[in-house]
């Protein structure tokens, strides 16, 4: 049974990697009103909010405040939206302000933006003076599904995305879904991607009750969000916590990731993230289909709510199925040159599959070109 949401509530959600353990704090208009969760980390310190050229000016005054009536020295970093930002350059510049403004061993980066803030600040944080405490407040679906639970950050090279970065937990996450007011629906409807992604790889009441709130979803109802946004958090933190580092369990995140990936880059990148795994989960559940895995039915259930969702399933025409297989076995995920691929059994249930033949996979992409 999932349980239901009152209205405005707060919730707490804990991530127990032991000492390294934390909350996720979550609800409508906790952006003004966090100052209690704040004090044990900020009173008292130094921390620096960063955050990039469009939320900046939306939400930074509000949260230094905040950070300041938590009793915090609060300094602002703002950096150029984009993910053409997530570099070193980046990096350095945050820890050459970082100096300037004094900050110590003692003192924090607090990361308010989407993906790209929080790996940048987080990568920061845990380079700076060999590593400061961070908060992470993301302000996009994606980030407060996905990337801002986990502890993974880090900054792209010329040479490929996140290729350089560092495991590091932050001490609290504050998510309030009325920042989705502001994201533009083309940025929400990619962290939907990830969260059909939760319901197939592990909750098939979640993804049941994706189906039946479709309108609630391209709606925006932020009541509903509050409580899918909960849910995908407690989902990744079970995950994470059972596998920090990327042994084992948390391989099932990568469902769709490995087509995904490889389709935005042979895209240039014109094909978004959420995009790219909701083609990647197409084609994953098309190879599940035709290896004996999944049963077409349950594929076509992932491909009518992903269509529901405005989610792309196919590769647009001039799509090159060999690219693809060939942008696959670049991705950093692979073991040696052999490919492991998560594969839908059944809604809530997935496994990591090995030893496909390059054919197959190349039949399965070509399958969902248009
Ligand atoms: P993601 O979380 O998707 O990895 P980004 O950090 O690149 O990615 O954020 C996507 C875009 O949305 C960026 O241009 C960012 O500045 C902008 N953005 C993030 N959060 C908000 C928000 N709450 N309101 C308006 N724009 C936002
Ligand atoms: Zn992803």
């Amino acid at each position: 049974m999932h349980m239901e949401y009152e209205l405005n509530k707060i919730i707490k959600i804990p991530v127990g990697l032991g000492e390294r353990s934390y909350h996720i704090i979550t609800g409508q208009g906790i952006l003004g009103n966090a100052i209690e969760y704040l004090v044990p980390f900020v009173s008292g310190r130094k921390c620096l909010l960063l955050t990039d050229s469009n939320v900046g000016p939306i939400y930074a005054k509000k949260v230094s405040e905040m950070l300041r009536e938590a009793g915090a020295e609060a300094f602002i970093f703002t950096f150029p939206a984009g993910e053409e930002h997530k570099t070193l350059e980046t990096v350095g510049g945050i820890c050459s302000y970082a100096v300037k403004c004094g900050l110590d061993r003692s003192s924090l980066i607090v990361a308010l933006g989407g993906g790209v803030c929080g790996d940048i600040a987080g990568f920061a944080a845990a380079i700076y003076m060999r590593g400061i405490n961070f908060i992470q407040i993301p302000t996009t679906l994606l980030a407060a599904v996905d990337s801002s639970v986990g502890g993974k950050t880090g900054a792209d090279l010329p040479e490929g995305k996140n290729l350089i970065g560092a495991f590091w937990q932050p001490k609290l996450v504050l998510m309030d879904p009325e920042v989705l007011t502001t994201l533009p629906f083309k940025e929400i409807r990619c962290g939907l991607a990830e969260v059909v992604k939760y319901g197939v790889i592990m909750d098939a009441p979640l993804f049941a009750k994706l189906e039946q709130n479709t309108d609630k979803l391209n709606g925006v109802d932020l009541h509903f969000y509050t409580e899918i946004i909960a849910e995908c958090c407690k989902l990744k933190a079970q995950v994470v916590a059972a596998d920090e580092r990327e042994g084992g369990l948390r391989a099932i995140l990568n469902y769709g990731h490995t087509f995904g990936h490889a389709v935005e880059l042979a895209s240039n990148f014109t094909i978004a993230h959420g995009e790219g795994v909701s083609i990647g989960m197409s084609m994953a559940a098309e190879l599940a289909v035709q290896a004996g895995f999944l049963d077409r039915a349950v594929a076509v259930r992932q491909r009518k709510l992903l269509e529901k969702l405005a989610l792309p399933c196919k590769l647009a025409p001039g799509g090159d199925p060999e690219k693809i297989y060939a942008g696959m076995l670049k991705d950093k995920k692979k073991v040696g040159s052999r490919l492991n691929l998560v594969m839908p059994l059944e809604i809530g249930k997935v496994e990591v599959k090995s030893g496909f033949e390059p054919a197959a996979i190349i039949n399965a992409v070509r399958c969902c070109c248009e």
